[in-house]
């Protein structure tokens, strides 16, 4: 079975740590029989300078006809490209996983999941001004709380099964108010335990103490800032990757920006694009039900495990490696299996 991947290599750093990855998944291409007919295509900041457009409808198009897509960051229109998809693909469960990796010097030990609402709140787009004036609305809708909080329900029934929910209806009590009653109400139909915070404590209490935390369920805004925080006190954010699933399609993505003040100096860290590759081939293995795509994203990972216990780390996490020779160590790693 040929599998087409939709791949937007990105602005930035992307091109490099796209390259990485794309290197690794040759080695299990071939370890695991697998068949991935990977298409590029053009979308960010370099797309809109080259054609005027930051998402040309053949990328749309690809990304229709794409069994998975990965991309890598888009700079300064990450609005038109990113959030864009995510509209346009109703991908509404952004989905981040943050832990350590053994050898990376982190803040504190952190084992979440952050699921973040990704198709409303600020980032509707709705702005506007208005006599000296810049107005933005926030949209929180019961539909999509709903959906949103089953979910975490169904990622904290697979793991320690307590539930966070962040936001902060003190203030928004509209908004905020909703999102807190909905997600109750549709957790209290899972067995989790579930708490509430507010997001100013949640983001204190994540730094001073990460394992009062498991699954965190929390509105688009605050999901983007408290996964970043996250990371880093993982050790970076170069290490965290993450999915924008849908009801049909999905885009997995490292969770970090484009990084323009190292790009183009073979540094970038490539460990979060390589494991949002991972995480496609679970979702894809799932959906598929075949077993090999399971295997070799579980092989990824340990494979990852090895290469920073062997020293293979960028500048970021503390070592002295290029981005290509890691991808080209996996390489060896996967294939000498
Ligand atoms: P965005 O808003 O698009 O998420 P940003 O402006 O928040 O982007 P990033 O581009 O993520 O920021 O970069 C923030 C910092 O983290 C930068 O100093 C960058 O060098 C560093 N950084 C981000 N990703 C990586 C990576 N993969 N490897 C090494 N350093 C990284």
């Amino acid at each position: 079975m040929v599998y087409k991947i939709a791949w937007i290599k990105g602005d930035g750093i992307g091109p490099e740590i796209s390259d990485a990855a794309l290197h690794v998944i040759e080695a299990l291409e071939s370890k695991y029989n697998l068949n991935f007919n990977i298409v590029f295509y053009e979308a960010g900041d370099y797309c809109l300078s080259k054609i005027g457009i930051a998402l040309p409808s053949e990328t749309i198009e690809g990304f229709r006809s794409a069994d998975a897509a990965i991309k890598g960051p888009v700079g300064e229109t990450s609005m038109d490209v990113t959030v864009k998809l995510r509209q346009l693909f109703d991908l509404y469960a952004n989905i981040r996983p943050i832990k350590n990796f053994p050898t990376i010097e982190c803040i504190r030990n952190i084992d979440v999941v952050i699921v973040r609402e990704n198709s409303e709140d600020l980032y509707k787009g709705l702005e506007f001004e208005f006599d000296n004036m810049a107005i933005a609305l926030r949209v929180i809708s019961d539909y999509a709380t709903r959906r949103i909080a089953r979910v975490a329900g169904e990622i904290a029934n697979k793991r320690s099964g307590l539930v966070t929910i962040i936001h902060k209806s003190n203030v928004l009590r509209k908004t905020c108010g909703l999102f807190s009653k909905v997600a109750k109400e549709e957790l209290s139909k899972y067995h989790v335990k579930v708490n509430e915070m507010y997001v100013d404590a949640a983001s204190a209490l994540l730094i001073r103490s990460p394992e009062r935390f498991d699954v965190i369920l929390t509105t688009n805004m605050f999901g983007d800032i408290l996964s970043d925080e996250a990371a880093q006190i993982a050790g970076s954010l170069g290490i965290g990757p993450s999915a924008n699933l849908g009801e049909e399609k999905a885009l997995f993505e490292p969770i970090h920006g484009a990084a323009p003040d190292i790009a183009g100096k073979n540094i970038a860290n490539p460990y979060a694009m390589i494991l949002s590759f991972k995480m496609l081939m679970e979702w894809l293995g799932e959906r598929k039900n075949d077993q090999r795509l399971k295997e070799a994203a579980s092989t990824l990972e340990s494979s990852v495990v090895n290469a920073l216990k062997m020293g293979y780390k960028t500048p970021d996490i503390g070592g002295n490696k290029k981005t290509n020779e890691i991808g080209c160590f996996l390489y060896k790693l996967i294939k000498n299996l």
